[in-house]
Formats: C-alpha cells, sequence, structure tokens
C-alpha cells in the first residue's frame, strides 16, 4: 500500500480518525503523517495529541480545517488572529470552544497573583515538574494518567 498523501512512500501509518459518527481512514507513510500531527508510538500505533490530550493541543491535526465560507484554514487563522467572515466562528467551532473556554478561565482567576518570588518559583517547579510526568505518561500510553496530569496543568497554568 502506497502513502495517500504523497503517493510515493509505502503507507506505514493506518490511522482511523473519527468525526461524529464518520470515520476517515488515512494510510500514510510516516513522514506524511508527521506533517498531519499523527505520531507513532514505538510499536507503531497512530496517535494524535490531540487524541490523547483532548484540548491541551487541540490544534494538532484541525489545522487545516477549512471555513466553508472564506477558505480561511484554522492555521491561518491562527497565525493571523482575525476569522474571515462570518462562517469561521461556525466552522472553527470545535477548535475555538477550549480557546474561549482558556481565555474564560483566565479571566475568571485574574487578581489573584502569586503574592512572592518564592511562590512564583514554586510554582513554576511544579508546572515543570507536572509536564516531565506527562510527557512520560504519554510515553507509556498511560492516557488516563495523562488526562489527569493535563488538568492538574491547566488549574496550575491558570491559578
Ligand atoms: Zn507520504
Ligand atoms: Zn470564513
Amino acid at each position: 500500500m502506497i502513502c495517500d498523501s504523497c503517493g510515493k512512500e509505502p503507507a506505514t501509518v493506518h490511522y482511523k480518525e473519527m468525526r461524529g459518527d464518520e470515520s476517515t481512514e488515512y494510510h500514510l507513510c510516516e513522514k506524511c503523517a508527521l506533517e498531519k500531527g499523527i505520531y507513532i508510538t514505538p510499536d507503531k500505533k497512530p496517535f494524535t495529541v490531540s487524541n490523547i490530550l483532548g484540548g491541551m493541543a487541540d490544534e494538532v491535526g484541525s489545522d487545516l480545517e477549512t471555513c466553508e465560507g472564506c477558505g480561511l484554514t484554522y492555521r491561518e487563522f491562527k497565525d493571523s488572529g482575525r476569522l474571515g467572515c462570518a462562517k469561521c466562528y461556525e466552522s472553527f467551532k470545535e477548535q475555538l470552544r477550549p480557546l474561549l473556554r482558556r481565555i474564560h478561565g483566565s479571566n475568571a482567576h485574574m487578581g489573584k497573583s502569586p503574592s512572592s518570588r518564592q511562590e512564583i518559583f514554586e510554582k513554576k517547579k511544579e508546572i515543570d515538574k507536572i509536564k516531565e510526568e506527562l510527557a512520560a505518561a504519554v510515553d507509556r500510553e498511560e492516557f488516563e494518567k495523562a488526562a489527569e496530569l493535563r488538568d492538574k496543568l491547566r488549574e496550575l497554568e491558570c491559578s
């Protein structure tokens, strides 16, 4: 089987993407898979970061989503920070939702800033530690643990 994307390399990554009720199967070479944000575990299981972290890295893999109204891609929107037409919001709803939640979340916590240099330092240390644990959990495919750590991380980063 040949890679769907480049049509040259042998397809070694077989990835099924679920969107609602529909599923699309991709057969890709490793290079094209990576370009699409699909990673391969050491035992050749494909996954996207958004699969696992659902939200934290939600942009990965959805960059190529295109607005029906104006043809703007989500990646272009991210680069410019501007929506192209009234339909964009609808088109990128899925991608925007976590973003909006994040903005909302940080608003809610405004005014509660760490009171001392020491506190900031401690918090940063804690965040770094959790990030390391998160990466390790993903490596070990402990996705439940990864999700837990992700939530913890979000809480910390917003506080
Ligand atoms: Zn390819
Ligand atoms: Zn648009």
